[in-house]
């Protein structure tokens, strides 16, 4: 999935950082003042443009994804789980999605892969998807630690791009499991 990065659109990034600033001037307005409540109104039309906009965007990337993939196999890991990783660097297709609902992009990536008759595979969020080599399956628990980009298998030699190498263990695991339900 690594090509398919979510490339969240500046326009909405740019309108998330409006909303933060009027929510930061409502909350110095004094209560009960007219000023307040058209302060009040402003965010709550902001909010509502945003969250129109967002959907959009991610009705339009799992669309893309849909027409593009028979099956997409997904991490099943927590909003939490997901920023922590955002701070070991710049992981993948998680980031902003995770920010901005990852559960609603999920669900529209569910039923939509539905409807064309094709699978959501959801991964079991303990497995262990940046720690196994891909090459020979060690387990190298050094690589818990985010800050590990690259790496080498101690046992066979491989050397491993960390996002890259867990987004191939991922899709095996996929595959692993979607034969499991004879898809
Ligand atoms: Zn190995």
């Amino acid at each position: 999935m690594d090509e398919d990065d979510a490339n969240y659109p500046n326009f909405l990034r740019k309108a998330e950082k409006r909303l933060a600033q009027a929510q930061r001037k409502l909350s110095k307005r004094k209560k009960g003042s007219h000023n307040r409540e058209k302060q009040r109104l402003r965010v709550a039309v902001l909010h509502e443009k945003i969250a129109n906009q967002r959907r959009d965007f991610l009705h339009k990337k799992a669309r893309n994804l849909v027409d593009k993939y028979d099956a997409i196999g997904i991490e099943d890991i927590s909003v939490k789980a997901m920023s922590k990783r955002k701070k070991g660097g710049k992981f993948s297709f998680g980031k902003s999605v995770a920010d901005n609902g990852w559960n609603m992009f999920t669900n529209i990536l569910e039923y939509k892969l539905a409807w064309q008759g094709k699978q959501l595979v959801k991964i079991d969020k303990w497995y262990p998807s940046s720690q196994l080599c891909h090459v020979c399956g060690f387990q190298n628990d050094a690589t818990k630690d985010l800050s590990v980009r690259e790496w080498d298998c101690p046992k066979c030699g491989s050397h491993h791009n960390r996002d890259k190498n867990a987004a191939i263990n991922i899709r095996e695991e996929a595959r692993r499991i979607s034969a499991g339900h004879n898809v």
